[in-house]
């Protein structure tokens, strides 16, 4: 057996939903052993062996949705930019959205450009999900071959001219496609005739347009839930796997939780965004917190906390989507005008820990939401476990660390955050990728330093 490249030693190691005292051996980039013990005397000899105290150890976080952009749209965010703010977050992998980007990933083609702009400047591991359009089915399969992690379809206007959408009616069809590869189908999940009645209901009152009520009516959680209710429809009709994207309406959790007592195969995410922010606290103007579905009032966001402890709600991903400032619409600060997107790839696993922890969860419910679920749900299965087998990404996390959020230090494109000033509790004090370290908080510092060059790997389904 060779030597091993590095022993990390905690008195919290977070495995197997629990926390208790041990050491991870790494070797080759994987994880080789867990051991009990705290005591070096009785670990392997290795080239590096740090004992963090008490300071906990988790398998580094998984973000299976994140809106790169490049190539195309590079302005907006980027792989370098992105995976920097992932690595200084404790996140060790992102699976990249297909659309935003130019090309949009709908054909392998697309998903070569995608690979060839992100390889040299990644600082953390990129999995991509492709994508499927009106009149890109024909792809489906060679996409597939060529590595994603399944198919993002949306069942209403994406926001972007080249990246059509299918409607509910259309989704029985699309999922029979997709099934037919053996791929998941992820799905944007708002009905477009309810958003469009709506708005044009908010226009007809001629409403304030820096009012975020304005932007809330207009996208109601019914939109939501007839999508998904089509959705599980389709799943159920084709035995397709399917996964609803983005969940802001609470009820949503229930549809998901009676179609899977019924045999359906499907899985669900949230975003910190709906769980950390209410609408009732949204100033006027602040474009900041613009997104589809909306942030909703905090009775619902009450409910997505309690579909997340009881297991129906399988993941918290960023839906991390930066734009210029001239789109956000900074300066009129118009809902209505405002690009719809909220940037938090950096902030994530602090935002939801600060409130999970308020709320009397773990580390370990931290973990499942944000490690293991998210790459379960992207079928990564190296990915988001502190376990023999596993490639040896794990961040060393300070669940007492109190800090405040300064938006001009954060490593993405873009400063733009409703979070900006926020105080926080608990942050990633080093990333592993790999074994090796690609990202540290100085001691006393508020700045996390980002290795070079950057470490991070391509993944393709069924090898990561
Ligand atoms: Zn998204």
């Amino acid at each position: 057996v060779d030597t091993p490249d590095l022993v990390l030693i905690s008195r919290r190691l977070v495995t197997d939903g629990g926390e208790r005292p041990g050491a991870v051996v790494v070797a080759g980039g994987r994880i080789v052993a867990v051991e009990d013990t705290t005591d070096p005397t009785q670990l392997p000899d290795a080239a590096t062996v740090t004992d963090v105290g008490d300071l906990a150890v988790l398998p580094g976080f998984v973000d299976a949705h994140v809106h790169v952009n490049e190539p195309g749209r590079t302005h907006w965010e980027g792989f370098a930019t992105a995976t920097r703010a992932a690595a200084a977050a404790g996140i060790t992998t992102i699976v990249d959205m297909p659309l935003n980007s130019l090309p949009p990933t709908v054909d392998a083609d697309a998903l070569e450009q995608k690979r060839d702009a992100a390889a040299p400047q990644t600082s953390v591991d990129v999995a991509f999900w492709g994508g499927v359009v009106p009149g890109s089915e024909t792809h489906l399969a060679d996409l597939h071959d060529a590595g994603v992690m399944g198919f993002k379809a949306f069942t209403c206007d994406s926001g972007v001219p080249e990246y059509g959408c299918f409607v509910p009616d259309r989704l029985r069809d699309l999922a029979a496609q997709v099934a037919a590869v053996d791929a998941t189908l992820i799905v944007h999940a708002e009905d477009p005739a309810t958003v469009d009645a709506a708005t044009a209901a908010v226009v007809a009152e001629d409403r304030d347009p820096r009012a975020y009520a304005t932007w809330l009516d207009g996208r109601p959680a019914e939109a939501e839930l007839r999508a998904i209710a089509a959705l599980v429809d389709a799943a159920r009709d084709t035995g397709a796997r399917v996964h609803v994207l983005h969940l802001a309406a609470a009820g949503g959790a229930d549809l998901v939780a009676a179609a899977r007592a019924d045999g359906v195969a499907i899985t669900v995410e949230t975003c910190p965004h709906y769980l950390t922010l209410a609408a009732e606290d949204a100033p006027d103007g602040a474009v900041a917190w613009k997104c589809a579905p909306p942030v909703r009032d905090r009775g619902n966001q009450d409910r997505l906390w309690a579909a997340l402890a009881d297991g129906t709600i399988d993941a918290i991903v960023s839906d991390h989507s930066p734009a210029p400032a001239d789109l956000k619409a900074a300066v009129t600060g118009s809902f209505v005008e405002a690009w719809g997107g909220i940037a938090s790839l950096q902030l994530g696993p602090s935002l939801v820990w600060t409130e999970a922890r308020r709320r009397g969860h773990s580390l370990a419910d931290l973990t499942r939401w944000m490690a293991a679920g998210p790459a379960r749900v992207a079928g990564l299965t190296r990915k988001g476990r502190l376990e023999v087998g596993a490639d040896a990404d794990l961040v060393v996390f300070d669940p007492d660390l109190a800090w405040t959020v300064d938006a001009s230090t954060l490593y993405h494109r873009h400063p733009m955050s409703p979070y900006d000033g926020r105080q926080l509790t608990g942050r990633a004090v080093t990333t592993y990728l790999h074994g090796e370290v690609v990202a540290s908080l100085p001691p006393g510092g508020d700045v996390p330093d980002v290795g070079a060059p950057p470490a991070g790997r391509l993944l393709t389904r069924g090898d990561a």
